[in-house]
């Protein structure tokens, strides 16, 4: 395994391809309110890590419905949350030292300009918000030996096969857009 991880513009764009994907199921079973027709109504995001010339990926799709006008967004693995940062920045930059990705994660978040408080705020929010997601409650018991919540999220990104960092973090974050996100203001 490389030691210093390049989400290159490859890895970015199949991550917009994923949420298209994502994007298209939730728009074929129509408004989860009312079952009305959804219309597109995506709108900007300025995720911090993402590279900008791949196109389409500081969009957030997202939807409206023709009869109720509520909004419905899809699940996405550019974005958790609300959060400044793309998902796959804040996963690695949550990493522990002693996990397999940290000498990959810190000159990332080096280069991304990471306040420190910013990452102690990350790590605090995976022991502590992450863990009393309904995808954790549920979700945990598919890993075995557990994984305890001192262990997260590296402990969780080493779970997911694949030949390099970048394929088990793009497993990694297929498997977190079902994290129910929290409302504003308890963002980390
Ligand atoms: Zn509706």
């Amino acid at each position: 395994m490389r030691d210093a991880v390049v989400l290159d513009v490859r890895f970015h764009k199949a991550l917009v391809e994923i949420d298209h994907e994502l994007a298209a199921k939730v728009r074929a079973r129509g408004c989860p309110h009312c079952g009305g027709k959804l219309h597109s109504a995506q709108y900007p995001r300025k995720p911090r890590g993402w590279r900008p010339e791949v196109g389409g990926g500081e969009t957030r799709l997202s939807y409206c419905c023709e009869t109720c006008r509520r909004r419905t967004t899809p699940a996405s693995v550019r974005f958790l949350g609300r959060r400044v940062y793309s998902a796959a920045v804040m996963v690695l930059g949550s990493v522990l030292p002693g996990r397999l990705s940290v000498a990959a994660a810190r000159p990332l978040c080096v280069a991304l300009k990471v306040p420190k408080r910013t990452l102690a705020r990350w790590r605090e929010w995976w022991r502590q918000g992450f863990v009393k997601t309904p995808l954790w409650i549920h979700g945990q018991a598919r890993f075995m030996p557990t994984i305890g919540p001192q262990e997260l999220p590296g402990g969780l990104l080493e779970r997911f096969q694949g030949d390099d960092l970048e394929a088990r973090l793009m497993r990694c974050l297929r498997f977190l857009t079902t994290v129910a996100v929290p409302a504003r203001g308890h963002l980390p």
